[in-house]
């Protein structure tokens, strides 16, 4: 027990949600077996929930998620069914950014990714946001009439949330999230700066469709990597802005190998199938990814 921090709410709802990008490796094992240990562990027992984040047509593959459940199921994990697939509710992101977009809160984008380097090296030395330089806003500043007529003309554009003015609702003021185990934590989406909501190629985003879910399935622990912690404080402006409740938050140190490294995909990490077709038992796997069996 922690000696710090919230307790783990009754009945918590904990989830893994993977993008389907490829085969499931050690580090998601570990992230999808805290997931459901946390729920485990919840007074009243919780509930843990696996949701597909498949925006990324580009990128996300139906083989992968469907390869991605049956190695989670072969490693002994249960869920409630059915999944929900995020590229099956493309109308309901779009639905949450009109009701920005209707209080002012968004603005089209039509920059190319080499525009925006150009001008944020032209401004010199930016301060970093937590994605890199903040987007300069030069969208933001283009008068009403050039906005309409370049969206007239079907110029494609991303949607970017105008901070500023996101910022200056009282509500969104002094925001903070909840860790497990540490308690509150101030939290700043400021360095952020104008985030894309939905981009160019996918008319939504990482941000508001993680947020968009938690909220819609009832999840009330987000659990993930720590990776994902600097997120955070954006989670929480989008959840204060649309009035979605604040879940607990409990990000999990990632799994890193004997040598000290981060058991990422890019980084040569087995997968669970290339382990289990070498001849290791799920108990095996579940060890290996940071759960041993309890004996
Ligand atoms: N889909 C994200 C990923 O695969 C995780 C989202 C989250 O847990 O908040 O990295």
């Amino acid at each position: 027990m922690a000696a710090t921090g919230p307790a783990l709410p009754a009945g918590a709802v904990t989830r893994f949600a993977p993008s389907p990008t490829g085969l499931l490796h050690l580090g998601h094992a570990h992230s999808a077996l805290f997931g459901r240990a946390l729920a485990r562990r919840a007074p009243g027992r919780g509930r843990f929930l696996l949701r597909t984040e498949d925006i990324d047509a580009g990128r996300c593959r139906p083989e992968f998620a469907a390869a991605i459940e049956e190695d989670l199921a072969w490693l002994g994990l249960e869920w409630e069914r059915p999944v929900r697939r995020q590229s099956e509710h493309m109308g309901e992101y779009r639905a949450a950014l009109d009701r920005l977009a209707a209080r002012g809160l968004l603005y089209p984008c039509f920059c190319t990714r080499a525009e925006i380097a150009r001008e944020v090296a032209a401004a010199g030395h930016a301060p970093h946001g937590p994605e890199g330089p903040p987007y300069p806003g030069t969208c933001r500043r283009l008068s009403r009439a050039e906005r309409n007529a370049r969206l007239g003309r079907g110029e494609p554009h991303a949607l970017r949330l105008d901070m500023a003015a996101a910022l200056a609702g009282t509500q969104a003021r002094d925001l903070s999230f909840e860790e497990l185990a540490e308690g509150r934590i101030p939290a700043d989406p400021a360095p952020f700066g104008d985030v894309v909501l939905a981009r160019k190629d996918v008319p939504a985003s990482y941000h508001l469709c993680v947020c968009h879910d938690d909220a819609l399935q009832g999840v009330t622990v987000v659990t993930r990597g720590a990776d994902l912690k600097p997120a955070t404080p954006l989670h929480r402006l989008l959840q204060t802005l649309f009035g979605w409740p604040e879940p607990l938050y409990a990000h999990h140190a990632l799994l890193a190998d004997a040598a000290g490294r981060r058991l990422a995909k890019r980084e040569g990490a087995p997968s669970i199938r290339s382990l289990r077709e070498g001849g290791h038992s799920p108990a095996a796997v579940r060890a290996l990814a940071g759960f041993p069996d309890r004996r």
